[in-house]
Parts: C-alpha cells; sequence; structure tokens
C-alpha cells in the first residue's frame, strides 16, 4: 500500500452527495423535489402543513388513530392535535417495550402574525399592525410581496379561512422601506436597528370611502370589503390567527436547477422528507414514527409544541392499541427504548460569509445529510448531546444503507448557536440526535436548499425506520 493509499483510508473525507447517487436516484430525486416545492407552496403555515401532510398520509392508506381500538403489526395510523401538529405511525412487529424509531419535524416558521388590534389609518392609507414570530432580520421582510393566510370565526361562529395573495390574480400586501435619498439617518444604525419592529406595518389599501362623516376613510372601505369578503368585524381580529407570509412560490434555483428556493424551508424540508420516508415503511421491526410539532421557532412551548403532552399521550395511546393493555411501565419502556432523529435543518456554509464557520466542523450544501451530536450554544448550553454508543449505531446505519452524511456544528464556537427539539426529546429519557438538511439564508423569506441533500435525507429516514 502506498502512502497516498494508506492516507485515504485512515482519513475521513466528506463526500459531494450527488458524486455518489446512481442515475435512478438523481431521477427520484428530481421527482421529489417537484413534489416538495408544492408543499412549500400549499403548506405556508403550522395548519396549512398539517391540512397537506394529512391528505398525503391518506392517500398513502393512513387512517386516524381513534377509529382504530386495536393495532397490529402493518396498520398505519395518525393523529392531529388542534390542527397545528401531527403524529404518524406504522406498527411493527417488535413490542411496542422495544421502543419506536422516531423522525420528529417542526412545520411553524419564522413570520410575522397580525396583532390582536391590528388595523389603523395613517396618511390616509390603511395599515396592519404585525409582531414577528421566531427570530428573522426584520429588513429582510420589507419591499417584498406578502401574503395573508389563516382563520378567522365570525360574529356567527363562521370558521373562515383566509388566504389571500397566493394566485396570480390575487392582490398582495407590502411593508415599505424609506428610499436611500433619504435615509442617511437609518443606513447609520446598526443591521439590527435599521427596521424595527414596530415598523413592520403591512400596507394594505390606499382608497377610501369619500364621505363627509367619516374621518377614517381608508380604514371604512377596509372593513367594508373584509365584511363583504368574509363577514368579518374589526373585533374578530382578536379572535383571528392571522400570518404574514412571502407571497411568493419556491422555484428552483441555478442554471442547473441544482437548488430548491422558497419560503419555510426550516423545517419543511425535514417535515416533508420524514413524511415521504414513512410513507415506504410497510412492515418495520420497531413502529415507526413521524411526528410534526409547531412552535419550534419560539420555543417548543404551548399545547402543540414538542413540549406538549400530545407527543407521550400518542405514545401511550399506541403502545396500548398495539398491547391491548395500558400500564405504566410498559409506556415508560416504549419511551426509553425509543430513537429519536431530532430532524431540523443546520447552517450550510456560505461562501460570502465564511468567516463565521469553521470549516473542519461546519456543514455544505451538497454533502448530504447533516450529523449534529449537539447544538446550543457558547459552551453547548441548551444542547442534548448525544452519546457515543447511539452515533456509533446510527452512523452504521446510514454508512450501510449509502447516506451521504456530514457532520455540522452551526458555525463558530462563540459566534452563536441555537436549539431545537432534541433536548425536550431528550429529557423525555430517549436517545435522541439532530439531523436535517443544510439550509443558505436560513431564516429568511426565501431559504435555499440543495437538491441532492434533500435526497439524502429522505434516504437516512428510510435506513433509520427499516434498520434500527
Ligand atoms: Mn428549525
Ligand atoms: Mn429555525
Amino acid at each position: 500500500m502506498t502512502d497516498k493509499e494508506l492516507y485515504e483510508r485512515l482519513s475521513y473525507k466528506p463526500k459531494n452527495a450527488y458524486y455518489e447517487m446512481s442515475e435512478n436516484e438523481i431521477k427520484e430525486m428530481l421527482e421529489m423535489c417537484d413534489d416538495y416545492k408544492v408543499y412549500l407552496d400549499e403548506g405556508k403555515t403550522e395548519r396549512e402543513c398539517i391540512k397537506i401532510s394529512e391528505k398525503m398520509a391518506i392517500e398513502n392508506g393512513f387512517v386516524k388513530l381513534e377509529d382504530k381500538r386495536r393495532l397490529k403489526p402493518g396498520d398505519k395510523v395518525y393523529k392531529i392535535n388542534r390542527d397545528k401538529n401531527i403524529l404518524l405511525a406504522v406498527i411493527g412487529t417488535d413490542s411496542p417495550e422495544d421502543g419506536f424509531n422516531i423522525v420528529g419535524a417542526h412545520i411553524d416558521s419564522p413570520r410575522l402574525d397580525l396583532k390582536q388590534n391590528p388595523l389603523y389609518e395613517s396618511n390616509e392609507m390603511a395599515l396592519l399592525k404585525t409582531h414577528y414570530y421566531g427570530g428573522i432580520k426584520k429588513y429582510q421582510w420589507t419591499a417584498i410581496p406578502l401574503a395573508l393566510h389563516g382563520v378567522v370565526y365570525t360574529k356567527s361562529g363562521e370558521k373562515v379561512e383566509i388566504k389571500i395573495g397566493e394566485k396570480e390574480t390575487d392582490p398582495v400586501f407590502c411593508i415599505t422601506d424609506l428610499l436611500p435619498h433619504l435615509a442617511k439617518d437609518q443606513m447609520a444604525k446598526k443591521l439590527s436597528d435599521g427596521i424595527e419592529g414596530e415598523a413592520l406595518n403591512i400596507l394594505i389599501g390606499g382608497m377610501g370611502v369619500n364621505s363627509e362623516d367619516i374621518s377614517e376613510k381608508v380604514k371604512f372601505k377596509i372593513l367594508s370589503i373584509l365584511n363583504s369578503l368574509y363577514g368579518i368585524h374589526e373585533e374578530d381580529f382578536f379572535t383571528a390567527e392571522l400570518e404574514v407570509v412571502p407571497a411568493f412560490k419556491a422555484r428552483n434555483v441555478g442554471f442547473d436547477e441544482s437548488f430548491i428556493g422558497g419560503y419555510g424551508q426550516d423545517d419543511r424540508v425535514c417535515a416533508f422528507t420524514a413524511l415521504k420516508g414513512i410513507f415506504d415503511i410497510d412492515a418495520p421491526k420497531k413502529t415507526a414514527v413521524c411526528l410534526l410539532v409547531d412552535k419550534e421557532e419560539i420555543g417548543s412551548t404551548g399545547n402543540t409544541g414538542m413540549l406538549s403532552k400530545f407527543f407521550e399521550m400518542t405514545i401511550a395511546e399506541l403502545t396500548a392499541k398495539i398491547m391491548s393493555k395500558s400500564d405504566i411501565i410498559s409506556i415508560n419502556n416504549a419511551i426509553s427504548n425509543s430513537a429519536c432523529l431530532s430532524s431540523d435543518v443546520g447552517a450550510a456554509v456560505d461562501p460570502n460569509y465564511e468567516t463565521v464557520y469553521e470549516k473542519n466542523n461546519s456543514a455544505f450544501a451538497g454533502h448530504g445529510m447533516i450529523l449534529m451530536k449537539y447544538t446550543g450554544s457558547r459552551g453547548k448550553s441548551g444542547a442534548s448531546d448525544a452519546s457515543a454508543e447511539f452515533v456509533y449505531e446510527l452512523v452504521n446505519i446510514f454508512n450501510n444503507n449509502g447516506v451521504v452524511w456530514q457532520s455540522g456544528e452551526l458555525g463558530k464556537v462563540d459566534q452563536g448557536g441555537g436549539g431545537t427539539i432534541a433536548m425536550y426529546v431528550g429529557n423525555l429519557n430517549m436517545n435522541v440526535i439532530d439531523c436535517g438538511v443544510p439550509v443558505l439564508s436560513m431564516h429568511s423569506p426565501f431559504e435555499i436548499t440543495a437538491k441532492s441533500d434533500i435526497y439524502m435525507a429522505y434516504k437516512s429516514y428510510v435506513a433509520f425506520y427499516k434498520d434500527r
């Protein structure tokens, strides 16, 4: 053996996922990514995401868990929590007490929510006040077309679903920004202060009702339009859930169409690939579970986030219905012996901002699915550290199944950091590791992912469901 050969054998070298794929896999990747773009366009809010996920589940033979009194191997079931959170399962042949194989992703994305009393008129223009949701760079949300999605309950108790700004013929909305000619003071500010939270007001109208009796003519006109379109009154904004999201559709990016650009890929890219993965599983040994949660971007709290008891309660329900008995020890065993891929996006090295990354441990777009043993920030604070035993088990599964994977820490140690659902899963006494797809421009209105990484994430979930 030459020194070169020996060196190759001993050293770790990252791989480009695309070069490792067969012609068939590339074809499958392109088809999958076309479906994925539709998923992104149809699911711009957590409610819409659950709706399209349920539709896909039904098409793939899944039935409501509530409708089943007993479960047997091969059964495919799902349960939805408050329209914002779903758990799907394919029942395995092993006892639930041996644990489940769980892939968990989140379906909420950074956005602008309408405030509770949002509508006002200023300078004969009508606007809506917003409160941003999740970590955004505020300046990225000005001067782009925006759409309004959500639900409103009218006084008569009718639930109205609103989705305006998506069809070619729909109007869109916009947050205006200052012209450079008058932005001397603004441009001298720090980037984080350039656009203030209270300046994220959305322009929604400018032609009033020409009536002497009314002072706020434009606001009046908007209220009349809203009432005739949806039957709503101003007070109904208080009960409503209305989210402002980018109005553009997901697109191929690049001459070679190697990337996908679109809103909400954090973390719908992992949600979509996790769904595709579980749809491909028929008779696993361990029960396969796909969990899509809400509220990750604001700390996983609340009754639809990872911290909700919904997850444990549904694991208990599955265990009881498979074993035809319900006792706390079986449920505890089921949870303790389960393993979870906390599937969330990671940062891809950005050629425009290389200095914030430590390249030996950062992820690259196109180098496959990222495995992150820990997240957290500044001294692993808030991290769930995956054990050597668990990581060894996973790496073997991925290597045996031709999954191209890479390690990926979120940048230089002191540069920042972030958290996922992993630590909350770990708190349940379950093995968990973060993994997912590298993203460029994460949390922006137009996030970028590489198609080959999307495919490798899907492939890793199938391998995990089949082989662990
Ligand atoms: Mn995420
Ligand atoms: Mn995020």
